[in-house]
């Protein structure tokens, strides 16, 4: 056993730092956990689950309309939002409680404090120091703040979850998952919604197919999308705000929301007094075993700026306590970690987009398919559904495997596995599909789209 109170410190019980706690203790390791804000971190609180909820809610507006082609009637229609407001906040809480009981319930030592960085094994606490032969930086990251003329007039992601009214009217700005998400939920929820993004289409980072197929799919829904714009100013009047975009045009509007990225949470940590080599963007720089340049100081998550999503957070929690506690090594693998946008349509994706699938293999297939899902045959909605599949040519693997349309997270996270398991196109063709299903496209698509290089493909696919 060692001199130190603990074996590890974990600072911040967001997803990642629950994760790492817990498993450390199962493996016998005596730790402690410090948080100051909320059990589950940003997932649970200010995140992926109250978004997901908020995306809910804002669907039954359509649901209810769709029914009518079904031959339903369905009476007046009403949306209370102190009543969605207050059941997300209950359900949040019984999943704080949740999490602080798996942690007391694994023996982890919980201090409800914000704790800091003393030097390489010691913590400062509730203003106690306590020392570790490790210590955990899982603090996470907080929205990016605007800078513009009148921005403290506006909110960021975390403020949406608490605000007392629904905006009639909403200006979001950014171009990123969250801005496209929050600009569906407020379209759904009846708001009228605009969404800025400074370049000429948003979504960065996914593939062009679908960044292109959401931008048509979503004004359908009342989101009234303005491309290479940013706000220049914000002002107040008597009836809102007004906010003035560099094309000139004015929008009156009752909130504005940025949502123009994330960062990761390293100030004021103690880190520079012990040491610890942060990146440009304040992020702890770690290395294979998510050691910091001070090797008894680890990081995980969102503070370290890799990939910012739970799952990932999670696996390098995990990876965490098996490498100290268990005797073995672990690396998260952070090839073909699906995504999922829960725009409206949702977005899901794994793999490589068709340019960067271009750049790494050379010569591609594509295959593509888009369709009126089945459900809006009756209820007359014209929305379309988008499945493209990418497969590296010289070995016919599936490099890339991108959807729009309903239920796309769910039907991609089995593509994913597949995926995983190295799956060939063959091995689609020869999965026999469910029927009827949308998924069912995914395992007939036959004929790939004429290569812009040559005419091999559509050759091959002539035999
Ligand atoms: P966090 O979960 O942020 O936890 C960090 C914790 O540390 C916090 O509880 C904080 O209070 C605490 N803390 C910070 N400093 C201190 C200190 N000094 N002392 C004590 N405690 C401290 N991911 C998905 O996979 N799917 C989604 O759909 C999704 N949707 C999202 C939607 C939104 C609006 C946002 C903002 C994020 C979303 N994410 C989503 C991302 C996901 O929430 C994060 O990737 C994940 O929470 C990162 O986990 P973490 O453990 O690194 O940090």
């Amino acid at each position: 056993m060692s001199h130190y109170d603990y074996d590890l410190f974990v600072i911040g019980a967001g997803s990642g730092g629950v994760r790492a706690a817990r498993f450390s203790a199962g493996y016998g390791a005596r730790v402690a956990i410090a948080e100051e804000r909320f059990f589950g971190g940003t997932c649970v609180n200010i995140g992926c689950v109250p978004k997901k909820l908020m995306v809910y809610a804002s669907h039954f507006s359509e649901d209810f309309e769709d029914a009518a082609g079904y031959g339903w009637t369905v009476g007046e229609r009403r949306f209370d939002w102190p009543t969605l407001i207050a059941n997300k906040d209950r359900e949040i809480a019984r999943l704080n409680g949740i999490y602080q009981r798996l942690l007391t319930g694994a023996g982890v030592e919980v201090f409800e404090a914000r704790a800091t960085v003393v030097d390489a094994h010691t913590v400062e606490v509730g203003g106690r120091k306590v020392t570790a032969a490790n210590i955990l930086v899982a603090t996470g990251g907080r929205p990016v703040r605007a800078r513009e003329p009148g921005c403290e007039l506006s909110i960021v992601s975390d403020d949406v979850f608490y605000l007392d009214r629904l905006p009639e009217r909403i200006l979001v700005a950014g171009g990123g998952y969250i801005a496209v998400e929050f600009a569906g939920v407020f379209a759904g929820l009846g708001s009228q919604v605009t969404q800025i993004y400074r370049g000429p289409l948003f979504l960065r980072g996914f593939d062009a197919d679908v960044r292109a197929f959401l931008a048509e799919e979503m004004p359908k829904k009342g989101v009234d999308l303005v491309f290479n714009e940013i706000i220049e100013k914000i002002e107040k009047t008597s009836n809102g705000l007004a906010a003035t975009l560099t094309g000139g045009k004015v929008l009156e509007v009752d909130q504005v929301l940025y949502a123009i990225g994330r960062q990761p949470n390293s100030e004021d940590l103690g880190l520079d007094r012990a040491g610890v080599e942060l990146s440009g963007m304040g992020a702890v720089k770690v290395d294979e075993h998510y050691r910091s340049s001070v090797p008894s100081i680890l990081a995980i998550g969102d503070v370290t700026d890799r990939i910012q999503l739970t799952p990932v957070a999670l696996a390098e929690g995990m990876a965490v306590a098996r490498t100290l506690f268990n005797d073995e090594p672990t690396t998260v693998d952070y090839r073909d970690v699906p995504s999922a946008v829960f725009s409206q349509p949702p977005i899901a994706s794994v793999g490589l987009t068709e340019e960067a699938a271009r750049e790494k293999h050379g010569a591609v297939d594509v295959f593509r398919s888009s369709f009126t899902p089945m459900k809006h045959t009756l209820s007359g909605r014209d929305e379309k559904t988008l499945m493209k599949l990418i497969v590296e040519r010289a070995g016919q693997k599936v490099v890339g495997v991108h959807m729009v349309g309903l239920d796309a997270a769910e039907i991609v996270q089995g593509l994913a596995v597949a995926m995983k398991a190295g799956a060939t196109k063959a091995d689609f063709d020869r999965t026999i599909g469910i029927h009827p299903s949308a998924a069912e496209e995914f395992v007939t698509m036959r004929q790939p789209l004429p290569d812009p290089e040559d005419g091999q493909a559509a050759a091959r696919a002539a035999e």
